[in-house]
């Protein structure tokens, strides 16, 4: 995996993006820390998780893969905790309002246990950042 910070979010312009790409699939994803703005490259699967071969006859190679772009243009925002133990941080994206809605109840759930947990978003040229805890 080879990560790479900083290049602007095309969404909220404000924010910096981290592009992480899987040299030895091909698989890139683009993430923006401030807004959630997410895009990438994935390797097309099955339900179970197995990649599906355009050829199954032959062995599984680059050119023998089917890749997918995909896109969310209007994420609700990014979440990220941080534990009063271990001291690592989370942090991922929320597509929807139920999406906030079910990170602001496992917050309620686990506050005593966490130091921070916030929600930012760019609502009107601007990142809000609701701090939860
Ligand atoms: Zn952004």
């Amino acid at each position: 995996m080879t990560v790479e910070n900083g290049c602007e979010c095309p969404r909220c312009i404000i924010g910096e993006c981290t592009i992480t790409v899987n040299p030895r699939t091909g698989e890139e994803d683009v993430l923006c820390q401030s807004c959630g703005y997410q895009k990438g490259v994935n390797i097309r699967r099955d339900e179970k998780g197995e990649i599906i071969l355009k050829d199954s006859t032959k062995p599984l190679e680059k050119d023998n893969i089917y890749y997918d772009k995909y896109e969310v243009q209007a994420p609700y925002g990014m979440a990220s905790y941080m534990p009063k133990i271990g001291g690592i941080g989370h942090m991922f994206p929320l597509r929807t309002f139920e999406n906030y809605l079910e990170f602001k109840e496992s917050i309620e759930k686990s506050k005593d246990d966490l130091q921070q947990a916030k929600v930012s978003r760019f609502t009107e040229e601007k990142i809000e950042v609701e701090i939860l805890v």
